[in-house]
């Protein structure tokens, strides 16, 4: 069977991989390729190309390094069906979902394109007599970037554009579950002029983790991925001197006003709710109408949009969405609906054992609806990550606000009124990341930056924009003074000020 390697210094690997995970195709449940499983050794590899090729990228003047992201955005564009089919047979998300997710990345190539203007420092004249100060962004060097499995393309790129364009040699580790985009990504950098060394991808689980955790080399490291792997990465990572990001897990809330344009909501809430079958960090899984007559009004009209939804093969251009990721995570959304119900929640819509005809051993979950749930409950608190809505009801605006806020997650939140006043109120004051306005999934433009708070992200900068920049850079300040022969230089044995 195909075995998905690694890619280092220019090439697939060609090591023969002691261990191997299997990487199956959603739509049939049939094992498709296994992918290599890397050790210390392959890490190594790869760091020693990067060491030896990211100097001379570094060197090279920054409109040059933007040129070659220019090359490649149109690469990948030209390449975007192929690339598409390649993502969705290994995720199980429409093909439509799957050009999204590239393009997002995309976006983020472009931005970083812009790069010689990003890196530009800052210079103040004269800060002393005949001293002037400036700043510069230098890379940190090598970085890695270890990627979920939902969004196998936007993910890679929102970390390794900008860290490439900063001048650093970035290694990639995708999610075992959905490798191999990453993997032709590599070789579309590469196709677009980037230097061997400074793209790469290393295979792995945890065993591959740890190594990167530990590499004394790599100088940064930028995590994605549930929050107890996110937590551990950050610490492990910081304990050895290096710098994380490390964004985790999600719950995010919708605050349904009583004034809210509730057709709308419905319309929103089926893409946010069930879109990607609900495996996305920023999808909308508790819906919080305020008054219990908007949550009788906002049920009745969720019920039949959501029986309509279409669940299909990740080709089929009708299906809202696919399959989830893996029979595992099947089984496990599943025991979270069988858990919301013993903790008293009503279901009404009821996906569990849902079988496509002709995909029987497909990993199809069918939308779910989940009303009277309470904060109290385990199903509420933690992520569910499928295609399930839950419906928690509050009594005022007071309440909604301190549900979103007061949850372990803070990554997005959204609030739909047409009350200018209510929703300035509740983005100003609630404690979570990315706030969406009548805006379902409020996933920022890449030219500011995606983060979220709490248990959604540990370090303190967000990915791509400036806080990206910031990230994948160290800033040096130099104080500079060249004597003519009449400057005091003071007595030099005490602190200088500019007194
Ligand atoms: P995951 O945490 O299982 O895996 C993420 C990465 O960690 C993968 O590369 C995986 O190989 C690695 N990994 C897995 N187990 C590990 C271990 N024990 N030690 C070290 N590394 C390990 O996450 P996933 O299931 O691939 O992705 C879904 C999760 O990611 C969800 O929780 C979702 O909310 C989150 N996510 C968050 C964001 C965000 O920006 N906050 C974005 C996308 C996804």
């Amino acid at each position: 069977m195909r075995v998905i390697d690694h890619f280092i210094a220019g090439g697939t690997a060609g090591l023969s991989a002691a261990r191997t995970s299997d990487v199956f195709d959603p739509n049939t449940g049939a094992v498709q390729a296994h992918v290599a499983l890397g050790d210390s050794a392959v890490l190594e590899r790869a760091v020693e190309a990067a060491l030896a090729a990211q100097p001379a990228w570094a060197a090279t003047n920054p409109q040059r390094r933007a040129r070659v992201m220019f090359r490649f955005k149109e690469l990948v564009e030209a390449e975007m069906e192929t690339l598409a089919h390649m993502l969705s047979s290994e995720h199980g998300k429409v093909i439509a979902d799957s050009k999204g997710d590239i393009q997002r990345g995309l976006e983020v190539v472009e931005f970083a394109c812009g790069i010689p203007h990003a890196l530009k420092g800052e210079y103040t004249q004269g800060a002393g007599p005949g001293i002037d100060v400036y700043s510069m962004r230098q890379p940190v060097g090598i970085g890695a970037g270890i990627t979920p499995f939902n969004f196998p393309a936007m993910i890679p790129l929102w970390m390794s554009a900008v860290a490439i364009a900063c001048g650093n040699a970035f290694i990639c580790k995708p999610s075992e579950r959905d490798p191999s985009v990453p993997v032709r990504l590599a070789e579309l950098f590469l196709e677009a002029g980037l230097p061997a060394g400074i793209f790469q991808v290393v295979q792995g689980d945890k065993e591959m983790v740890d190594a990167i955790l530990d590499h004394p080399a790599i100088g940064a490291v930028s995590f994605v991925g549930s929050s107890d792997i996110a937590n551990y990465v950050y610490q492990r990572g910081a304990a050895n001197g290096k710098r994380v990001q490390a964004m985790g897990g999600a719950k995010n809330h919708g605050i349904v006003m009583p004034d809210a344009d509730l057709d709308q909501v419905v319309k929103d809430l089926a893409g946010a709710a069930f879109g990607s079958a609900g495996e996305r960090c920023m999808a909308l899984p508790v819906v919080v109408p305020v008054g219990a007559d908007t949550a009788d009004r906002l049920r009745a009209k969720l019920i039949p949009a959501i029986e309509a939804l279409q669940v299909g093969v990740s080709t089929d251009p009708d299906a809202h969405y696919g399959p989830v990721v893996t029979a595992a995570h099947k089984a496990k959304i599943e025991s979270w609906i069988d858990r919301a119900v013993e903790e008293g929640s009503e279901l009404v819509v009821d996906g569990r054992g849902f079988v496509l005809q002709g995909h029987e051993q497909g990993f199809f979950v069918g939308p779910t609806l989940l009303d009277h749930v309470t904060p109290q409950m385990e199903s509420y608190h933690n992520e569910i990550f499928g295609p399930v809505l839950q419906i928690v009801r509050a009594n005022d605006f007071e309440s909604a606000l301190s549900l979103a806020s007061k949850h372990q997650y803070g990554n997005g939140v959204a609030i739909f009124t047409r009350n200018g006043h209510a929703a300035r109120e509740f983005a100003a004051r609630v404690n979570v990341g990315m706030v969406g306005i009548n805006v379902p999934i409020p996933v920022p433009v890449a030219y500011h930056s995606f983060g979220g708070w709490k248990r959604s992200a540990f370090g303190d900068t967000n990915q791509h924009g400036m806080e990206g920049v910031k990230f994948w850079t160290k800033v040096k300040t130099i104080t500079q003074r060249w004597p003519d022969g009449s400057v005091d230089g003071g007595n030099a044995f005490v602190i200088p000020t500019m007194a």
